[in-house]
């Protein structure tokens, strides 16, 4: 089924619209993606028969490949938040999931590149959960209930 992903980046400058088939949903968990996410996954839509619609601020679409792989990634040269882009790969689009605005509706398909994760990458779902900042690690920040 052909599926509509509309997202932003963070500076709002870049719109945009993808169009296709979600062919696969992963958390890559490879040195690349958490370079480029600064986090330990990336978390990314492979689209195929896609087309990406720049609605607004294709200008400000910068992407940055790594020679002689597959791996690239597309940012806001403005906010740096990650953008579609073209698979070097085939003809799919991936489109990082952070970028979607509104509800996915989707649940990832597997976590990929699981062996390369970071040594602190595990159990992560036994940390503990916070609904805003982790108040008892900041003191500085009073409270609400102060
Ligand atoms: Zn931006
Ligand atoms: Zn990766």
């Amino acid at each position: 089924m052909a599926q509509h992903l509309s997202g932003s980046c963070q500076c709002g400058a870049v719109r945009f619209l993808v169009s296709g088939k979600i062919q696969g949903f992963f958390l890559c968990h490879c040195s690349r993606c958490r370079k480029d996410t600064g986090s330990a996954q990336a978390a990314n839509m492979f689209v195929t028969e896609a087309a990406i619609e720049w609605l607004s601020g294709v200008d400000s679409v910068r992407t940055f490949r790594i020679a002689d792989t597959r791996h690239a990634k597309s940012f806001c040269m403005t906010c740096g938040s990650a953008l579609p882009r073209a698979h070097a790969g085939g003809p799919a689009v991936v489109v990082p999931a952070g970028s979607i605005d509104g509800p996915l509706g989707l649940r990832p398909t597997a976590h990929i590149f699981s062996a390369s994760r970071a040594d602190w990458d595990d159990h992560l779902e036994e940390v503990p959960r916070f609904d805003g900042p982790p108040e008892p690690i900041n003191p500085a920040r009073p409270s609400p209930r102060d």
